[in-house]
């Protein structure tokens, strides 16, 4: 049986892995114990009634294959070297591991825990809930989307939002973005664009302590705890040693029309590490997921694999402020983008935050 070594059991590598369980000896390699859907994180650190619900143990992901609980520190065309088992060889090898952000969007290390990411989860809810006033650093949709949340728990504190963009979801419909501005207003969440902090507040992210901080508007925003909601970085360093591929500037992984590595046909790049034109989003890089399934497997199956992937043709999101409010956008069968009604909003994924369909894949009861 060929073996299909999957580095990375995020969005992409888990779907990856769990279709082509049952025709090859699929090995998918992950230092975490545990899936993060990230899209739960806010909530699950809001609410400890959902402290529990972004991580699925890998232990019930496959029939057939394994789980290795490692770190890729390298990579070939014939296999990866990982930290702690060593050599790891691959028939067929995708690279699919993501991109680190700050806590609380994802547990605070790659190495962290089901348990200690829960309990870390739990502290920080703990300290929050002593806090009145919250600063939130960045009004990208992780920044909304906390901001969203702590109202939709705590009507009275207050929040206030500060990011160096002076417009809210850029490249979006219109009719979207005023409607999200109307609602933020609406829930009393106060938005100061075009700032930064002029220095970081002096305590942790996430710990209680008052403080005041002045923005580069001159602003003095005094509030008990605040949160770093910007950044991320891709995870390809164990590709920097340049014996698979070579990286580009921004630090990921070129790929071809078939999502293979250039000069590689059997190595797959997949997710926000891929180079590729969409959003780094869990909807794009399943996706992508699926053409690179098809390609796989029909290599597995001895015929050529010609699957092509197209990249998204119009932004698309769910953008949820709790589980009551939000604004979509989906695309349209002519290329173009609809907003959606705010009931789709709520349905698809304000409600569970996509817990059941994680649920599924991981053969897990969610409800
Ligand atoms: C708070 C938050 C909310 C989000 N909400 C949404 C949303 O609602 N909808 C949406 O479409 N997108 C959302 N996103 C974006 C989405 O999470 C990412 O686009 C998605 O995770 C990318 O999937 P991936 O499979 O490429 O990587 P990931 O899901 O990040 O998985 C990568 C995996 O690789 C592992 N890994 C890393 N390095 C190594 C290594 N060297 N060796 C082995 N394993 C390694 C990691 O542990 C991780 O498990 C959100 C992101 C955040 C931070």
């Amino acid at each position: 049986m060929k073996r299909v070594v999957i580095v990375g059991g995020g969005y992409a590598g888990t779907l990856i892995a769990k279709e082509l369980d049952a025709e090859a000896d699929v090995v998918l390699v992950d230092p975490r114990d545990a899936f993060v859907n990230a899209s739960s994180s806010m909530r699950a650190m809001v609410r400890a009634e959902w402290s529990a619900a972004p991580f699925f143990r890998y232990d019930t992901l496959l029939r057939r294959g394994r789980v290795v609980r490692d770190l890729a520190v390298s990579a070939d065309p014939h296999g990866i070297m990982t930290a702690r088992q060593g050599r790891l060889d691959a028939d067929y090898l995708v690279l699919a591991t993501g991109a680190s952000h700050a806590y609380p969007a994802r547990p605070r290390s790659i190495q962290t825990s089901v348990d200690d990411a829960i309990a870390d989860l739990r502290d920080t809810g703990a300290e929050l809930a002593r806090s009145p006033r919250v600063l939130i650093l960045g009004a990208g949709p992780v920044g909304l989307e906390l901001a969203g949340e702590i109202r939709d728990a705590w009507p009275d504190k207050q929040i206030t939002v500060v990011a160096p963009s002076t417009a809210l979801l850029p490249g979006f419909l219109p009719e979207v973005r005023d409607e999200l501005r109307r609602q933020l207003d609406a829930l009393s969440i106060d938005l100061r664009l075009g700032a930064t902090l002029v220095t970081d507040p002096p305590t942790d992210p996430g710990t209680a302590g008052v403080f005041t901080a002045t923005t580069t508007n001159g602003d003095a925003i005094t509030a008990d705890i605040w949160f770093r909601s910007y950044g991320s970085n891709l995870q390809t360093g164990y590709l920097a040693d340049g014996k698979l591929v070579t990286l580009t500037a921004g630090g990921a992984v070129p790929v071809d029309a078939h999502l293979s590595v250039p000069g590689h046909s059997h190595v797959f790049a997949v997710g926000d590490i891929a180079d590729l034109p969409d959003a780094k989003m869990a909807t794009h890089a399943q996706t992508q997921a699926a053409t690179v399934v098809e390609n796989i497997r029909a290599g597995l199956r001895g015929r050529p694999s010609h699957a092509s992937y197209e990249p998204a043709s119009a932004e698309r999101i769910f953008l949820t402020l709790g589980p009551h409010h939000g604004v979509g956008q989906l695309p349209t069968p002519d290329g173009g983008a609809t907003p959606a009604p705010l009931q789709t909003v709520i349905d698809r994924k304000g409600a569970d935050l996509f817990t059941h369909r994680f649920g599924q894949r991981f053969d897990v009861r969610t409800r």
